[in-house]
């Protein structure tokens, strides 16, 4: 039996992607070494509790324990979300796959940076950074990476989407770039492309109301980009999945 480091567990509406609106049972695993400059849960990053979190927090969890806690939680949709769950994936192997889960929707969250071996996941969800958030140093070849991890998720039966945050037309435009680059031709058709716009929710000293009034622009900016976009044909043609989303779990949390 292995031991899954957890950050924390929690019971929540899924707030964004494909299954948005599904009672959620989630899993924050411990860890990430992939260190976005832009992350939005740093407390994530190590794998030892740091100084000043709850002490229920950041735990070594048998995979038994973890199993009993989502039958308990009599919740059919589990999310892996992190840090980075690819870090831990034989742990996560071991809960996953387990006879009392069977029938679940699992879907396990990525930024794509790092390699796995597949688990048994129904959708497969792969959050890539665009340039002036992420790290510059980072070993993968991230095309050739991504473009394997969605082929080969693919062709074991996943669902998989590609969800994108974005703060403006040059992201848009990178990611829509990076889109074409990584999503093999013959599963253009049955990929699913998210675009979110960006938050300031962890931006220091910024209030409530002015980081939501900057998210209502940033939607409104991003939205009628994207119809433009979308009308005047060519990428998104052969991508029949593509929508614009808000991160409703932010709307309902982040505003506290
Ligand atoms: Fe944060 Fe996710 Fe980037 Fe890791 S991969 S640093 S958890 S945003």
């Amino acid at each position: 039996m292995s031991n899954l480091v957890l950050t924390e567990t929690f019971l929540a509406v899924q707030g964004e992607g494909m299954f948005t609106g599904t009672p959620s049972f989630f899993l924050r695993t411990a860890g990430c070494s992939v260190k976005c400059p832009a992350c939005d849960t740093i407390y994530s990053w190590a794998k030892e509790r740091p100084e000043g979190l709850a002490s229920g927090q950041y735990v070594r969890v048998p995979s038994e324990d973890i199993v009993i806690r989502i039958v308990e939680s009599a919740l059919k949709y589990v999310v892996v979300t992190g840090g980075e769950p690819a870090e831990q994936a034989d742990e996560m192997l071991d809960v996953l796959s387990h006879e009392a889960l069977r029938g679940r929707y699992f879907t396990i969250e990525t930024s794509g940076n790092v390699e796995f071996d597949p688990v048994p996941y129904t959708l497969l969800s792969i959050s890539p950074k665009m340039t002036g958030m992420m790290r510059r140093d980072l070993p993968l070849d991230r095309y050739d990476h991504l473009r394997g991890m969605i082929d080969s998720s693919f062709k074991a039966g996943r669902l998989v989407q590609l969800k994108y945050v974005v703060k403006d037309e040059r992201d848009y435009f990178e990611a829509k770039d990076l889109t074409l680059r990584v999503v093999p031709e013959q599963w253009r058709s049955r990929i699913h492309i998210v675009f979110q716009p960006n938050n300031d929710a962890y931006r220091d000293g910024i209030s409530q109301g002015e980081n939501l009034a900057n998210y209502c622009q940033n939607l409104k900016a991003l939205s009628s980009m994207f119809i433009q976009d979308q009308c005047a044909g060519g990428t998104w043609d052969r991508f029949p999945h593509t929508r614009l989303m808000v991160q409703q779990h932010w709307l309902s949390h982040g505003m506290e």
